[in-house]
C-alpha cells in the first residue's frame, strides 16, 4: 500500500499521515437488500449489479457483524502488520434499514482499535436522522465517519440508461446533508461507462470539487453474467472503450480534481466469479501502474487544471480591483 505516485492525492499517504500508522478497511456484509432491487423503486437493480449488491470481497452476511470484523482484524492485523481499522460497511444499501437496528451495527462496529466507520450507500437513502446519530456518534467516539456515495456518473441521461432509480438532485442534497453535520463523503465514479463521453469524466471532476467531498474512488466498467449489462455486452449492443482510453479519462479527470480530495482508488478490482469483462483482462495494479506513469510521461498531475471555481470569468477578466 505505499508506493503511489505523488503527482495525486492517494489514500494509503492521506491515513498514514492522519492516523500515524498503518490503517487498514475491515470489510462488513449487513444482510440487506436495496430498494432499487426489492421492488420500493424498482426491481433488478443497476443494469450492473450482481446478486452480491457489489459485496463480492465481503465475507457473508449470516456471520454475525462482529465475527466478521475479528476474522478480518486478524487477517489484516497478520498479513500487513495492520494496527487501526476503518469498519467498512460495503455491499447492498446500509442505510436501508430501520433507523435501530442500523444505529445497533454502528454501535457495534465500535471498538479500541477502530478509529473510522465508512458507510456505504444510495443517495436517495440518506436521511437527517441517519445522519444525525452518525454525527453523534462521531463527536461521542471521536471517529472519522464517511458515507460512501454510489454516484457513477454526473450525467443524468446515463444515470436513466443504468437503471440508478436516482438522479443527479438526490446526490447534490445527500451530500450537503452530510457536510452539514461535520461527515466526510466519498463518491463512488465509473469513468467507462459506455453513454458517456469526454465533457461527462470532466464534469464529474468538477462537480465533486465544487461540492467539496472529501474522497473519490475510481471504478473502470466491469460486466458480469446474468446482468441486463451482461446481455448488453453480449449482444454488441455496447462497447467497453479500449485501455488507453480509460487510461487517459483517468489523467483528465484527475487534472481537474481539486488537489484537496483524497483518492481512493484509481480502478477498482472486477469479481472473480461469473466475470464476462473486467479490467481488460488484465490485474487491477497494472491499470493502476499504466496511470501512474501515463502522469508522469506527461508530466501532469491531480489538480493541474482546477480553475474553474469561484468566478473564473471574473479573475480571467483581470478586472485591477479583483
Ligand atoms: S444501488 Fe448498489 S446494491 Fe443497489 S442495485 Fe445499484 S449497485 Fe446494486
Amino acid at each position: 500500500m505505499t508506493g503511489e505516485s505523488p503527482r495525486y492525492n492517494a489514500y494509503s499517504k492521506y491515513l498514514a499521515g492522519k492516523f500515524g500508522g498503518k490503517v487498514y478497511k475491515l470489510p462488513v456484509n449487513l444482510p440487506g437488500t436495496c430498494p432499487n432491487r426489492d421492488g420500493v423503486l424498482a426491481r433488478g437493480g443497476c443494469i450492473f449489479c450482481d446478486e452480491a449488491g457489489s459485496g463480492f470481497q465481503c465475507l457473508p452476511n449470516t456471520m454475525s457483524v462482529k465475527r466478521q470484523i475479528d476474522e478480518n482484524r486478524e487477517f489484516y492485523k497478520k498479513r500487513f502488520g495492520a494496527e487501526k481499522f476503518i469498519v467498512y460497511f460495503q455491499a447492498f444499501t446500509n442505510t436501508y434499514l430501520p433507523l435501530s437496528l442500523f444505529r445497533e451495527y454502528m454501535t457495534g462496529a465500535c471498538a479500541g482499535d477502530v478509529v473510522g466507520i465508512s458507510v456505504s450507500t444510495r443517495p436517495d437513502c440518506v436521511n437527517d436522522r441517519y445522519l444525525d446519530f452518525l454525527q453523534g456518534l462521531k463527536e461521542d467516539r471521536g471517529l472519522q465517519i464517511d458515507i460512501e456515495l454510489g454516484l457513477q456518473t454526473v450525467n443524468y441521461h446515463t444515470l436513466r440508461k443504468i437503471n440508478r432509480g436516482h438522479t443527479l438532485a438526490e446526490f447534490v442534497d445527500a451530500v450537503i446533508r452530510a457536510h452539514r453535520r461535520g461527515l466526510e463523503v466519498c463518491v463512488h465514479l465509473i469513468l467507462n461507462l459506455p453513454w458517456d463521453g469526454g465533457p461527462d469524466v470532466v464534469e464529474n471532476a468538477k462537480l465533486i470539487s465544487a461540492l467539496g467531498v472529501r474522497y473519490v474512488k475510481l471504478h473502470s466498467l466491469y460486466v458480469v453474467e446474468g446482468t441486463v449489462l451482461g446481455d448488453l455486452f453480449k449482444s454488441g449492443q455496447i462497447e467497453i472503450m479500449p485501455l488507453e482510453s480509460y487510461v487517459d479519462s483517468v489523467v483528465v479527470f484527475l487534472e481537474h480534481l481539486d488537489p484537496r480530495i483524497v483518492v481512493q482508488r484509481l480502478v477498482g478490482k472486477g469479481p472473480r466469479e461469473k466475470v464476462i469483462f473486467s479490467n481488460w483482462g488484465v490485474s487491477w495494479w497494472k491499470v493502476k501502474q499504466m496511470i501512474e506513469q501515463a502522469l508522469e510521461r506527461r508530466d501532469t498531475w491531480q489538480g493541474r487544471k482546477f480553475d474553474y471555481l469561484n468566478g473564473p470569468a471574473l479573475i480571467r477578466a483581470g478586472f485591477p480591483d479583483m
